[in-house]
C-alpha cells in the first residue's frame, strides 16, 4: 500500500530559532494525527541536526539537493551517504527552482536520484511543466520525459525508494493551483508513465505541490492518485502546515 506523506520544503528559509518554534507544533499535534500521514522535514542542511534533535518521533527528515557524486574534491557539495548519515531519510531532487536557476540538466537529476538510492535515501523527484507547456498542451508530454530522463538509473528493486511530486512550475510559490481534476489527471498520467518504465505504479507514492494551503489541501488529499503534498511557503507556518498534514483522508 502507497504511504500517504506530507513533505514540508523550507527552501532557503529558517534559522535555529526558527526550527525550535515551528518543530514545537508539529511535535504536540502530531500524536494527534490519526489518519496516518508522514511528515517529512526537509529544511536547510545546515539544521538536519537541530530538527532532528527537536522532531519527535514519526517525523522524517530530508535534504534539498545532494552532489551526483559520492565522495571526493567537490568543494560545497553534500552526498547522500552523508545526508543518511546525518539521519536523512529523504533528499529533493530536480526541483524546479534546481533545474531553473541552477541549469540542472536531466543526465544530472538522474545520476542524483541513483545517489540517493545508492545512500539509502528515498528520492522525492521534482517534476512539472511550466505555463508556456501547459498552454501549448505539452504538459503531460514534457512530464514523461522529465519521468523518463530522471528515473532511467532506478533498478528492478530500487522503485520502494521513489516518490515523485508533480509540482506545476506556474504554482510553485505563486498562489495559483491546479484544480483538483486537473492535478487529479496529471497524477493519473503520471502513474500510467510510471507503469511503462516497469515500476510497481499502484504502490508509488504521488504527492502534488505549488502553493498548497490548509484551504485547497483536502480537495487535492481528496483525489484518488494524489497521495499527499509537497508543501514550500505554508511549511514555515506551523499552524498552517499541521492543517495541511489533517486534510490527508485518513485511508484509502
Ligand atoms: C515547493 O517549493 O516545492 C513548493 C511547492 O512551494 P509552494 O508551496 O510555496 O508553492
Amino acid at each position: 500500500m502507497r504511504r500517504k506523506i506530507v513533505a514540508g520544503n523550507w527552501k532557503m528559509n529558517g534559522s535555529r530559532a526558527l526550527v525550535k518554534q515551528l518543530m514545537a507544533p508539529v511535535g504536540s499535534e502530531l500524536a494527534a494525527l490519526d489518519n496516518g500521514v508522514g511528515v517529512v522535514i526537509i529544511p536547510p542542511a545546515l539544521y538536519v541536526a537541530d530538527v532532528l534533535e527537536s522532531a519527535v518521533p514519526g517525523v522524517e527528515v530530508g535534504v534539498q539537493n545532494i552532489a551526483r557524486w559520492n565522495s571526493g574534491a567537490y568543494t560545497g557539495e553534500i552526498s547522500g551517504a552523508m545526508a543518511r548519515d546525518s539521519g536523512c531519510g529523504y533528499v529533493l531532487v530536480g526541483h524546479s527552482e534546481r533545474r531553473q536557476l541552477f541549469d540542472e540538466t536531466d543526465e544530472q537529476i538522474a545520476a542524483k536520484v541513483g545517489q540517493a538510492l545508492d545512500s539509502g535515501l528515498t528520492a522525492i523527484l521534482c517534476v512539472g511543466e511550466t505555463l508556456a507547456q501547459r498552454n501549448a498542451g505539452t504538459a503531460e508530454h514534457v512530464v514523461a520525459g522529465q519521468l523518463r530522463a530522471g528515473l532511467v538509473n532506478v533498478g528492478d528493486n530500487q522503485w520502494p525508494g521513489i516518490v515523485v511530486a508533480y509540482e506545476p512550475v506556474w504554482a510553485i510559490g505563486t498562489g495559483e493551483t491546479a484544480t483538483a481534476e486537473d492535478a487529479q489527471a496529471m497524477h493519473a498520467a503520471i502513474r500510467n508513465e510510471l507503469e511503462k518504465l516497469g515500476a510497481p505504479a499502484d504502490e508509488l507514492s504521488l504527492l502534488y505541490g505549488g502553493s498548497v494551503k490548509a484551504d485547497n489541501a483536502a480537495a487535492l488529499f481528496a483525489q484518488q492518485d494524489i497521495d499527499g503534498g509537497l508543501i514550500g511557503g505554508a511549511s514555515l507556518k506551523a499552524e498552517e502546515f499541521m492543517s495541511i498534514c489533517r486534510a490527508v483522508p485518513g485511508s484509502y
